[in-house]
């Protein structure tokens, strides 16, 4: 792994100082909460954010962002994934399509959303339309300088939190891929909150589903160009692939940390249970798994700030899977690990091991599911063969 320079070990020192000083006290009462967090502390933390410059990282300079490099933002979300009930996310950090965004489009949604004062949710997965994101049910039709968006979006993440979304509707299907992405605010006309379903977990958000009937939304607010919508979506999968992977090595990390804790001070038949073969296995195993999840998820974040070339952004593509896979399946085994470790304890709301154990699960779906990260990495494969996936450019 190429080496952290001075800066961005500060970056992970400051980012890893906020995490277990000011979110991971807030953890169980959350929990207990069910995610919820009063107003009051979610202003005092958004200040905080603001104060430390770890808002709106993967945004240029000019639009308000931060302008990171892939690999400082793999530091920071690492750092965030230690905490659990996504306390980290009070580091906002706007969807990266955001970029394509027009003057006229950041003045009104992006540099607002860096600054905090707006923000946004992603709305692709339909009721008929997940893991196949090509072809949607919603529709946008125009309509003067208008466009009437029309259809059903689940599981928006932060929809509860945000004011307006990115919606991936149907237009023309002969103009580029079929699809467009809209700014929709979400109190225009016509939008209808379906309702706010119980998940797995206990997240500072919630994730609703909701109804469009008849929504009209102006032209300037199309982000990219009408028919690149898929083409856009599938960059932000790119890039939230490696951030999950990021945030998948930071809980393991954490989970690791604690176990191994644990285990040493834990007497059982008079001794520590770390002196227990079968619980060394478990550590090791994990800690060993890890390694191999960071080493390409790092490895990754520097190919990604270095690829230029279309041929390079889809060897990436196709490396972001293989990352976010073996992240992501090697977190779910670290996490039922410890909880297995922890014994009773694991099995209780309080202790991180059982929070991470169901929180860890979506890991393994959201942003594409394992088999379809298996899919398209069988397909670059084919395509490219062997070594341009484990070479070097
Ligand atoms: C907590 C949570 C938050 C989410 N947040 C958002 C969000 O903010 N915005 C958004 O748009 N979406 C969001 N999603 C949706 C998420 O991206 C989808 O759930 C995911 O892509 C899978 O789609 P699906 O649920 O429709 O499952 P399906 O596509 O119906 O898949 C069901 C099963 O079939 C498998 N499968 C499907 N096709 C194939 C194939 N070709 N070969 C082999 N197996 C296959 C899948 O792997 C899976 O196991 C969220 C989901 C959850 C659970």
């Amino acid at each position: 792994m190429i080496p952290f320079s001075d800066e961005q070990k500060t970056l992970r020192a400051k980012t890893r100082r906020f995490v277990y000083d000011e979110l991971m006290p807030l953890e169980v009462q959350t929990e207990l909460a069910e995610g919820k967090l009063d107003d009051a502390t979610r202003k005092r933390l958004s200040a905080r954010v603001l104060e430390l410059e770890l808002n709106a990282i993967s945004l240029p300079r000019a639009f308000g962002g931060r302008g990171f490099s892939w690999v400082e933002q793999t530091i920071v979300n690492e750092e965030m994934g230690k905490a659990t009930n996504a306390l980290g996310w009070l580091m906002w950090d706007p969807a990266i399509v955001l970029k394509y965004a027009t003057p006229d489009q950041i003045a009104r949604y992006v540099r607002p959303s860096c600054e905090g004062t707006r923000g946004d949710c992603y709305a692709i997965t339909e009721p008929a339309h997940g893991s196949d994101a090509s072809v949607m049910d919603t529709t946008a039709t125009r309509d003067g300088d208008d466009w009437i968006l029309n259809g059903e979006k689940w599981h928006l993440t932060s929809g509860d939190v945000a004011d307006y979304a990115v919606v991936q509707a149907a237009t023309d299907a002969n103009i580029g891929d079929g699809n467009t992405l809209f700014f929709m605010d979400l109190n225009s006309a016509g939008i209808e909150i379906i309702d706010m379903p119980k998940y797995m977990h206990n997240l500072i958000v919630e994730h609703p589903r909701v109804r469009l009937n008849n929504v009209r939304v102006p032209h300037a607010n199309v982000l990219g160009a009408i028919g690149r919508g898929l083409e856009l979506s599938k960059e932000w999968f790119r890039h939230e692939r490696v951030m999950i992977a990021a945030r998948c090595c930071g809980a393991a990390a954490r989970l690791i940390d604690e176990a191994t804790d644990f285990a040493k001070t834990r007497v059982q038949f008079g001794e520590p249970i770390a002196n227990y073969q079968a619980i060394q296995f478990m550590l090791a195993d994990s800690l060993t798994e890890l390694y191999a999840a960071r080493l390409l998820t790092y490895d990754i974040a520097h190919a990604s700030d270095e690829a230029k070339t279309e041929e390079e952004i889809k060897r990436v593509h196709a490396k972001s899977s293989m990352v976010k896979l073996l992240a992501s399946e090697m977190a779910g085994r670290v996490a039922d690990r410890a909880v297995q470790i922890f014994g009773g304890r694991g099995y209780m709301r309080e202790f991180a091991a059982e929070r991470f154990f169901r929180e860890l699960r979506v890991e393994r779906i959201w942003e594409g599911t394992s088999e379809i990260q298996r899919i398209i990495i069988a397909n670059s494969l084919y395509k490219r063969g062997v070594e341009a996936h484990v070479g070097d450019f």
